[in-house]
């Protein structure tokens, strides 16, 4: 109950949804109206300085791109050629039958590693420390001991959250044990991350930070980098992150949950194993070597050859009397000296098939399944048994093989070495792949595409997390080294990076593979919400934000004092009773703000107030007033709450900067503008429009036009409804199976209209009995208003089976082809797929999808992921969220029956392309434009408002700029990470430069700003030594200069020395 009310506030806190605007003039007596245009619009006073300059051509040459050689395999095209006709393989249900010649490995050995390990999912079915106590400490403990009886012992572990919990409760021998182990090679830490992140879904901010928080914990602690990556459970595979393994040095990759009918295509032309290159990279910079295994699962069934009943025979766990046993009726049988010769020739039938789909003659063999190796008698089973059947097996020459236990870079080095090639290069006639494994199917039609929605309200905090948690590790890092400068880090609140640590590893948690992919069990996900995101991370994310504004604002430093019981700002779920706190009458008749702009670009924007008087007026901090527009806060359709209001203030916020605004009660209306309002009962007969100065918005978005445009692009929303199947096979929270089509969505009643119009902005709500929908149009220069906010409030807890769908249909004519994004870092080109089922046709959108056609580009920007598609030319359609209430035979043994109020937040962007060209768009990749970056910036890392407290004496504030000027717009600050507290001055800085297409800039608007690569200084930066991703490896030297090259698209980490 505590929770659901938590949920329900912090909900408030990223929805915005209330504010909208109410006559009151009433109030404002003599306000002359604000001037309007001719053709309706507002006008707001000329902005003076420009909002967009110039783009240097040779900035858009890596959009044209094209130099390098095209790769082997592109996933787009071998969608296009498989039959996806998932025809009876036989033994292997979904292959073929594998034979071979008995000869064949006379000349080169089979060399065959099996490699064990155990999938721990930190929470699924039970929480993380449920799961920590029943099982993981043990298969941990257990591993220690075994390990050391016999050197021959391999093992893999790749969840460092559930191994830094062991290693905070193990004895110091115990540890030296395990760096023993670590040393000899016997024990191998794979990727290396916090967690084994969801692809689909996490943005890669947070997979990048999940990744940096595990290498550090073993460099730190074990003194080991990881060299392979291991992902066996995540439901499809995105390009992103084998560019951010390659970049962190690893050399090889392991993937398994790829599309039954693309693993057994590549298995039949043996390319399970190739280069994964970027869609975007010129040359081979980018590839990395990547192991696709073959069959149906992880587990052991499926991974020793092609047949599982034969497999299952070699998993010692379920030998006859254990707990589990084979499906296929036949059990295991003890390895004796009796059976030794026809068991060994057994498996080595699997191992011969299994490596006849790969190019090389050595073999990958897991052995493990979920949680395995819990108890000692389960270690002696898998190993004894194993070993004399390797001891057979290496004894007999003729058999031509070498089977032994290994770990995952055993494997792929003795592959290197056998190619002579060393680590990291391509090995000769191994093909080169790009593109990505989305969307997954594991049988039949089930594809995984429900997950990319399911949960919605949990991916939506997911990403209010991310961006506190990168406010706070910017403004924590700046403040330090300012404090630092000035000699006052000892009145500091150092203890703030205990803060920042444990918020970076609750969203590290939080990226794992059942977590913010909504599927697990209900106590699990309330886990989640307690533990990552809101009684922790959240409010003390806001601590860390709170304390670092209030030293950066201040005037006069040596006044700093830090004191936890009252706290000098507050945060915005305070802004409710700004002027309102105390007693009213008491109420001094000034009050100040500060306002964090998380952005490396200066940027105008409206901030969002709630006050309790209407008669107040925003001055900035040199006294001079800004534009406001005061709204109604509403409650309902049409009741107002009485004595709150919403203000909207235009303020030009400073680059990763802090501005200080004054708020002062005023009964003079020149600045703060007030609206008008209309409400329509029914769906109005007369479509009702909104108008700002870039465009004109018709409800229900009938038309859209924006400003230079002759054309009138019609842009219609409407809501659907999927049902699911009366089959067996029903959707859940894995699996989308609908019952056909979507069909309108029909509420019992017609909407509820009311329409907005202001100088600031203006807006159309619309009032459905299961969603609530707010269109607003800006009248502010620059990025804001040249975008439709579009948000929903989506309410479905009295459905029964239903999904709810979001459709923008448009006569753009795109064909069959969209685009989304991947992790928000990249475009991936998608193609709507007749031969294959509606629900295989989903993809996830993490940040956006687009359409187009020669003529124009419409983007739909998001602020949480969800599932997206385009069903027809000039659509698209984004599922907002699922209740169903079965499981659907994954595992998790529920429905998704926890719904929550949930508001979805989009921008919806029309653009004008001038230079698009058929050749260019038939091309497996895609970007964005600078505004289309700028427009999913902007909704990403919204301002931040702190309220300054009321206190007895103000100290004189500043408002606070980290950057001499502004970024260019093609840059992105990621993190200023500071590494380890007490501490090291050092922080590592990660830049990213996004790739952007020019086509789209219209011939009436100036381009944006790109100048150069030259990055201004961040308060007095030291030197700046280039680092591997996660800074475990130094790349070239560290140098002075501020000058930094990084090619479109890249990344980059460098370790620095702030203060
Ligand atoms: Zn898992």
């Amino acid at each position: 109950e505590q929770l659901e009310q938590l949920l329900e506030e912090n909900h408030e806190i990223i929805s915005h949804i209330k504010d909208s605007v109410l006559e009151l003039t009433a109030h404002a007596d003599g306000q002359p109206a604000p001037p309007r245009r001719d053709n309706g619009s507002w006008a707001l006073p000329p902005e003076s300085r420009p909002s967009f300059l110039a783009v240097s051509p040779q900035d858009c040459q890596f959009a044209l791109g094209a130099k390098g050689e095209s790769p082997d395999l592109q996933m787009l095209a071998v969608y296009s050629l498989l039959p996806f006709d998932n025809q009876d393989g036989g033994v292997w249900k979904q292959g073929f039958d594998i034979t071979y010649e008995p000869n064949e490995w006379d000349t080169e050995p089979l060399q065959v590693f099996v490699v064990p390990h155990s999938h721990n999912d930190p929470g699924w079915i039970k929480t993380f420390d449920k799961y920590y106590y029943d099982q993981t400490q043990h298969i941990l403990n257990s591993m220690v001991l075994k390990m050391q009886e016999d050197p021959r012992r391999r093992f893999i572990w790749s969840e460092i959250s559930f191994f830094s919990k062991w290693w905070d409760n193990i004895s110091a021998q115990k540890r030296a044990a395990v760096r023993r182990l670590v040393g000899n090679g016997q024990l191998e830490m794979v990727t290396g991350g916090w967690v084994m992140p969801d692809e689909a879904n996490s943005h890669y901010f947070a997979m990048i930070d999940q990744l940096i928080e595990g290498h550090q914990w073993l460099e730190k602690n074990i003194g080991v980098t990881p060299r392979s990556g291991w992902a066996v459970d995540p439901f499809g595979y995105s390009s992103t992150m084998p560019y951010l393994l390659k970049r962190s040095n690893l050399t090889g990759m392991v993937i398994q949950r790829v599309h039954y009918a693309i693993k057994k295509h590549f298995a039949a032309t043996q390319n399970l194993e190739f280069m994964w290159r970027q869609t975007w990279d010129p040359d081979s910079s980018t590839d990395i070597f990547c192991h696709m295994m073959p069959f149906y699962s992880y587990d052991v069934p499926h991974t020793c050859g092609p047949d599982p009943k034969i497999c299952c025979q070699f998993d010692f766990k379920r030998l006859p009397g254990g707990r589990i046993n084979c499906p296929w009726k036949v059990p295991p049988r003890a390895i004796t000296e009796a059976n030794v010769a026809e068991r060994a020739q057994l498996l080595l039938d699997q191992y011969r098939k299994k490596s006849k789909l790969y190019r090389s003659k050595v073999l990958l063999v897991p052995l493990g399944d979920d949680f395995r190796y819990d108890k000692p008698q389960e270690w002696d089973a898998q190993f004894l048994n194993y070993q004399r059947i390797f001891d057979f097996l290496n004894a007999q020459p003729q058999l031509h093989v070498q089977a032994q236990f290994g770990t995952l870079s055993d494997y792929f080095d003795a592959l290197y070495k056998k190619a002579g090639i060393v680590p990291g290069m391509r090995p000769p006639g191994f093909p080169v792949l790009s593109g990505d494994f989305f969307s997954y199917a594991d049988r039949e039609d089930h594809y995984w595409t429900g997950y990319y929605t399911s949960r919605p309200f949990y991916k939506s905090l997911d990403r209010v997390l991310e961006a506190h948690l990168r406010g706070a590790e910017l403004l924590f890092s700046l403040a330090l080294a300012h404090a630092r400068r000035a000699g006052a880090d000892s009145r500091y609140p150092l203890s703030d990076y205990s803060l920042l640590s444990s918020a970076r590893r609750n969203l590290g948690l939080f990226q794992h593979h059942d977590a913010i992919t909504g599927t697990a069990k209900e106590a699990v996900v309330v886990d989640y919400g307690v533990r990552c995101v809101l009684l922790h991370s959240l409010t003390n994310l806001k601590r860390v934000i709170i304390n670092a504004a209030h030293y950066l604002v201040l005037g006069d430093k040596d006044t700093y004092r830090y004191d936890p019981a009252t706290p000098f700002l507050s945060a915005v779920s305070c802004a409710a009773c700004l002027m309102k706190c105390g007693h009213p009458r008491a109420t001094p008749s000034h009050r100040f703000l500060v306002v964090f702009n998380p952005l490396e670009q200066e940027r105008l924007s409206l901030v969002p107030l709630l006050v309790n008087s209407p008669h107040v007026r925003v001055l900035s901090e040199d006294g001079q007033p800004l534009p406001a527009q005061l709204s109604a806060h509403w409650s309902s359709a049409t009741d107002t709450v009485p004595d709150v209001y919403q203000l909207s203030i235009l303020a030009r916020l400073p680059a990763l900067g802090l501005r200080v605004l004054q708020l002062q009660k005023s009964f003079d209306g020149h600045t703060t503008l007030q609206s008008s309002v209309r409400l329509y009962l029914v769906g109005a007969s007369a479509l009702p429009h909104v108008r700002a100065a870039h465009c004109r918005a018709t409800f229900t978005l009938q038309s859209l036009r924006c400003a230079g445009e002759e054309r009138e692009q019609r842009v219609s929303t409407e809501f659907f409804i999927y049902g699911t199947r009366t089959s067996k096979d029903k959707s859940g929270a894995y699996l989308f199976l609908p019952d056909g089509e979507a069909k309108p969505y029909t509420p019992k009643d017609p909407p509820i209209v009311r329409v907005t119009e202001g100088p600031l902005f203006s807006e159309v709500s619309s009032y459905y009995q299961h969603v609530q929908t707010m269109v607003r149009l800006y009248n502010v220069p620059g990025v804001e208003g040249l975008s439709l906010d579009v948000s929903c409030l989506v309410d479905i807890r009295d459905h029964v089976n239903k999904e709810l769908a979001m459709r923008f249909s448009t006569n753009i004519e795109s064909d069959d082809t969209f685009f989304t994004d991947l992790n928000g870092f990249q475009i991936q080109p998608r193609r709507y797929q007749q031969k294959l089922p509606l629900q295989a046709n989903f993809y996830p959108m993490p940040t956006m999808a687009y359409i187009q056609d020669t003529q124009s580009r419409l983007t739909l920007h998001t602020a949480q992921a969800l599932g997206v598609s385009s069903l027809g030319s000039g659509q698209l359609e984004v599922i907002l969220d699922r209740r169903l209430m079965q499981d659907d035979n994954r595992g998790l043994g529920q429905g998704l029956k926890d719904n929550k109020r949930t508001c979805n937040r989009f921008r919806l962007l029309l653009e004008r392309r001038s230079s698009a060209n058929k050749v260019q768009d038939g091309r497996p990749v895609s970007f964005p434009s600078l505004l289309s970056h700028l427009t999913s910036m902007h909704l990403n890392a919204e301002a931040l408002v702190l309220p300054v407290a009321q206190q007895p004496a103000l100290p004189a504030l500043r408002s606070f700029a980290s950057l001499s000027t502004t970024l260019p717009c093609d840059f992105h600050i990621l993190n200023l990470r500071t590494l380890q507290a007490e501490v090291s001055r050092e922080a590592a800085l990660i830049l990213h430069r996004k790739g952007f297409d020019c086509s789209l800039e219209d011939r009436g608007r100036r381009g944006l700003q790109t100048l150069s690569t030259n990055i201004p200084e961040l308060v007095a930066l030291g030197s700046l030594q280039p680092t591997s991703l996660t800074l475990m490896y130094p790349l070239g030297t560290a140098s002075n200069s501020t000058n930094i090259q990084l090619h479109p698209m890249e990344i980059a980490t460098f370790r620095i020395r702030l203060g």
